[in-house]
C-alpha cells in the first residue's frame, strides 16, 4: 500500500510476514511505520 507522509513524499509501507516493512528504510520501525500503525485502515490490518 502507499502511505503519503509530511517526512516523504512518497513512501512504500507493506505487510511481510505479518509486520510492516518500510521501502524507504528497508526495516520495521521507522517514522513511517509508525505513522501506518496510526491509521486507522492499518490498525484493522493488524487486528487478525
Ligand atoms: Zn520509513
Amino acid at each position: 500500500m502507499q502511505i503519503l507522509t509530511k517526512i516523504k513524499k512518497n513512501v512504500e509501507v507493506y505487510l511481510k510476514e505479518g509486520k510492516l516493512h518500510c521501502s524507504n528504510d528497508e526495516g520495521h520501525d521507522c517514522i513511517h511505520i509508525h505513522f501506518a500503525l496510526g491509521l486507522p485502515e492499518v490498525g484493522r490490518l493488524k487486528k487478525k
